[in-house]
């Protein structure tokens, strides 16, 4: 299980007076989300995860941090149904959502459960408006108040996305089509948001209001696993976090640990002067300097 202060705690973040969406809680014990020992192959001879462990607990935002092809967007997708499109298969272990497992679920019915993603690269439809396309977020919803409802509070929480709800979506700003993709995603309601790398290729200001909006997303009441590889910005929110690389979580522990950690400040928070080796790599030159030998 997971643990450490909540980002409503972080005098840094904003409070947000928005409702928040429906079916999220604090109470239950059990993690939210539950990984355990996921093997997943791509078209039956690429191992990308390798008995992968994560917990999601309820209401909080979990980091998951690696370099580029270490598998991240391969455990979301496996955890949100989307394995098909993309030859992927689970060959081990499982992932249970709500104490369900669900290691096998289609993507309409995670979402109907209370999971949504937002995929790296904000995937919007750009032909339509940002009013058309925040609706679509909500096809698997039924009761009209509610989804009136998500509509206000996802407006309330992106006023740019307010002023040009009208716009072909397709002309925003890549900030401002990151902001729709959340929203739409929003719009389903979901107790556990998914997002991929969403800081990716944008401003640093951009990147911030991002970050101010993930941490309202979850000072309602949202779980967030967050994937990304921008560290700073991650690690500012998260309350707990997973390093992955080659497939396999190499390291663990609260956000606040994971700022902490020397390994991490060289490898992931740009503090060091090592450059992009491999965490592992990384780790294998400490442990010869630290023997007196030459890295
Ligand atoms: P990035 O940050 O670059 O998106 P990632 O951490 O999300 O990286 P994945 O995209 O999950 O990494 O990739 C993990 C491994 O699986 C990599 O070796 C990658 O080449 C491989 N892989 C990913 N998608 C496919 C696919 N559709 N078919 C075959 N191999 C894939």
């Amino acid at each position: 299980m997971n643990s450490g202060g909540t980002a409503a705690d972080d005098p840094t973040v904003p409070a947000t007076d928005a409702a928040p969406p429906s079916g999220a809680s604090h109470s239950e014990p059990e993690p939210l989300l539950s990984v355990r020992g996921l093997e997943v192959v791509y078209d039956d001879v690429i191992l990308a995860l390798r008995g992968v462990d994560i917990d999601v607990d309820r209401g909080k935002v979990i980091a998951l941090l690696g370099a580029n092809g270490a598998g991240k967007t391969t455990l979301l997708r496996a955890v949100s149904g989307l394995r098909s499109f993309n030859h992927a298969k689970v060959r081990a272990g499982t992932v249970c959502f709500e104490g369900v497992d669900t290691t096998h679920s289609s993507t309409p019915s995670l979402v109907r459960a209370g999971l949504a993603q937002v995929m790296e690269g904000r995937r919007i439809f750009a032909e339509l408006t940002v009013d058309e396309n925040l609706r679509t977020g909500a096809t698997t919803r039924k009761n009209r108040a509610d989804v009136k409802a998500t509509y206000d509070w996802v407006l309330s929480l992106f006023p740019k996305l307010a002023e040009r709800r009208h716009s072909t979506a397709g002309y925003l700003s890549g900030g401002e089509q990151q902001m729709v993709a959340i929203g739409r995603a929003l719009m389903a309601g979901p107790k556990l948001l998914l997002l991929d790398e969403p800081s990716l290729g944008l401003a640093p200001l951009i990147v911030q209001q991002i970050r101010d909006i993930i941490a309202q997303i979850n000072g309602a009441g949202t779980s967030v696993l967050l994937v990304e590889q921008n560290a700073v910005m991650a690690l500012s929110i998260a309350h707990y976090g997973y390093v992955i690389e080659n497939g396999a979580i190499v390291r663990s522990g609260t956000g606040e640990a994971l700022r902490n950690d020397s390994d991490i400040q060289e490898f992931y928070l740009g503090t060091g002067e090592q450059g992009r080796a491999s965490f592992r790599e990384l780790k294998l030159q400490y442990r010869a300097a630290r023997n007196g030998e030459s890295a």
